[in-house]
């Protein structure tokens, strides 16, 4: 994802008052955040930008599956132990958890003991029949049972995945942070996940560009987003290679494999946490399962670009084209 509105330090109006835009750039959960901020003095932008870092430096001392965190904690507690999860873990796990069931099990945090199988967080490797059996039986609900703000790990290769809601959750407290600042206006570009809040200057929303999977550099469609983020999964950006053939970061936990590189899947939402449980999920069921899931789920857009020999196919939700501004590809009739 990439943003098209650039800029450092950007004078025009807001609610009358003059406005600054502070752009500043952190390295953070393993990965560049741009933030950008419209606030009515430079000493209030550069303010809300420090507020927006400790956010996510707070979603990261919780989430962190890399280094040590309150989830990194759970993922390390004694197998058969009963593990109480401190209140703001369980109250997140709580509303990430059931996404498992609403996405027929394609979205499945509990999902490490697959991911190790393969060693996608290392050089990777194609595991026997037998350790993708076992690390199918230590992945999802059975393999960390999780109620009530306790868990019991049942194996000792079960770990709990943040990596598919990790950016959104943190996303959504840096946006509760720009709210405590005041800031009515900002843009926040997470790599694969933007937040935008407002718009800039005199435009209606933030422009958004969503890159063609096989040739990153070059935009398929733009989009348009007011208080909304948009999430982007893809196996293009992390991956494995053994033998000479990818392995992508996204498996379908039904079968402990890679999804198959078809593309990427957006998804559209005013929640970013939602925004990226559900990028991941749709990825996961492929473009034709998603777009009918999506299309039953309105409150949501998703765009799936399905690449092929011939080109980039867009794929629509119906609550995906009032955000849709332009396309660079071929869309499907
Ligand atoms: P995203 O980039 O948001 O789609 O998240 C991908 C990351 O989520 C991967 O790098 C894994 O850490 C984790 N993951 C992979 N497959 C799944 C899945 N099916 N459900 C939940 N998390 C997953
Ligand atoms: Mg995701």
């Amino acid at each position: 994802m990439r943003r098209l509105a650039f800029g450092i330090l950007l004078a025009g109006p807001l609610l009358g008052l003059p406005a600054i835009r502070v752009s500043r750039t952190v390295l953070v959960m393993g990965t560049q955040l741009q933030i950008d901020v419209i606030a009515t003095s430079r000493p209030a932008a550069l303010e809300a930008t420090e507020s927006t870092y400790q956010a996510v430096l707070r979603a990261d001392a919780l989430l962190s599956t890399w280094h040590p965190s309150t989830l990194d904690s759970l993922n390390h507690a004694t197998p058969g132990d009963t593990a109480v999860i401190p209140s703001q873990l369980a109250t997140l796990l709580h509303e990430v958890l059931p996404w498992r069931d609403s996405t027929d099990g394609a979205f499945e945090p509990v999902s490490g003991a697959a991911s190790d199988a393969w060693d996608l967080r290392g050089a990777g490797r194609v595991p026997s029949d037998e350790e993708l059996r076992q690390a199918i039986a230590s992945t999802g609900p059975g393999a960390i049972t999780i109620r009530d703000g306790v868990a019991v790990r049942r194996y000792a290769d079960a770990w709990l995945d943040s990596g598919a809601f990790g950016k959104g959750a943190a996303l959504r407290m840096a946006a509760r942070a720009l709210q405590d600042e005041n800031i009515h206006a900002a843009f926040l570009d997470f790599g694969g996940q933007v937040l935008a809040l407002g718009a800039p200057d005199s435009a209606t929303g933030w422009t958004v560009a969503i890159a063609d999977p096989r040739h990153r550099q070059q935009p398929a469609l733009a989009l348009l987003l007011r208080d909304a983020s948009a999430s982007t999964s893809a196996q293009s950006e992390r991956f494995v290679t053994v033998n000479g053939k990818r392995y992508g970061h996204i498996l379908d936990p039904r079968t402990g494999r890679p999804v198959p590189a078809w593309g990427s899947a957006t998804v559209i939402a005013p929640d970013p946490l939602l925004a990226d449980i559900l990028s991941t999920a749709l990825f996961v069921m492929g473009p034709d399962e998603g777009l009918v899931w999506a299309n039953q789920h309105p409150a949501i857009g998703a765009v799936f670009l399905v690449s092929s020999d011939t080109g980039t196919r867009i794929l629509s939700s119906t609550g995906a084209r009032k955000f849709i501004v332009s396309t660079h590809s071929h869309p499907t009739p």
